[in-house]
């Protein structure tokens, strides 16, 4: 148990995610995060967050089997006693064109970028419905606002995550609870590393530039802890791509 706020950052172990729980971290919550299988980032990570005052831990599970994320919940909740920010985050891309794209990259970044919202949301919301407050951020993509060719799976993904948004902070208000977006850019992790023709992305951006997983990780910060009367909103952080 635990009287500081307790945050559960999904694929929180690199990237966007590391990087959110760090700038939790630092705000003086105790910050718990998840991953698939890279258990030797996930512990590094664990290690940076301690350093910061958190008391953290990270729970190995896959966000798109309901069976696996109920365990594992239930077990931080042992743990803390509550949850007040769910930050869902772990996300894939399995890019290819519509006209090449089989059933396999459909569903992996069906399940694993929206289902998992769901999954993980379900006993989560529950928790924070008692609680009478909580703060959720989902992280969508300008991808989801805007379409991307080759990326018709991950962009119905990230558009889903935006309308459950919505919808959610319309049932959830009531109880307390904020339900909130970021969509991201273009932002510098491994999810992007390999890439090719960056020039001709960065000349769409009004900023020149890539942004930084810390720039999302403030937008999360902001949405999640500093505000108390944003609900239902997409923030887009993206340079200015799509303006
Ligand atoms: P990343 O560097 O590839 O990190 C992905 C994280 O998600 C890792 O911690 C990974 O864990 C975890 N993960 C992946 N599949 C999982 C699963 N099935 N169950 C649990 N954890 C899982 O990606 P990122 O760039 O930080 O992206 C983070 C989020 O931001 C994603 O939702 C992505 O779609 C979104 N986003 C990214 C960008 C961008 O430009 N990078 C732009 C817009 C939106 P392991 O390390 O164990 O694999």
């Amino acid at each position: 148990m635990t009287d500081k706020k307790v945050v559960l950052v999904t694929g929180g172990s690199r990237g966007i995610g590391r990087a959110c729980a760090l700038e939790l971290a630092k705000a003086g919550c105790d910050v718990v995060i998840n991953f698939a299988g890279n258990a030797e980032a996930a512990a590094k990570t664990v290690e940076e967050l301690k350093a910061l005052g958190s008391n953290s831990e990270s729970y190995k599970f896959d966000v798109s089997n309901q069976a696996e994320v109920d365990e594992n919940i239930a077990k931080i909740v042992e743990k803390y006693g509550r949850i007040d920010v769910l930050i869902n985050n772990a996300g894939i891309t399995r890019d290819d064109l519509f006209i090449r794209m089989g059933e396999d990259k459909w569903n992996a970044v069906i399940n694993t970028n929206l289902n998992s919202a769901f999954y993980v949301s379900k006993p989560v919301v529950k928790l924070m419905m008692k609680q009478r407050s909580g703060a959720i951020v989902n992280m969508s993509s300008v991808v989801g606002l805007y379409g991307n060719a080759g990326q018709a799976n991950y962009a119905a993904a990230k558009a889903g995550l935006v309308g459950f948004t919505k919808s959610l902070a319309k049932e959830l208000g009531s109880r307390g609870v904020r339900v909130n977006a970021v969509a991201p850019g273009f932002i510098a992790t491994d999810m992007t590393k390999d890439l090719p023709n960056i020039d001709e992305y960065l000349k769409a951006i009004a900023l020149r530039r890539m942004g930084k997983a810390e720039d999302i990780a403030a937008a999360v910060k902001f949405l999640a802890l500093d505000t108390d009367y944003i609900t239902g909103q997409v923030l887009e952080v993206d340079g200015g791509m799509t303006i």
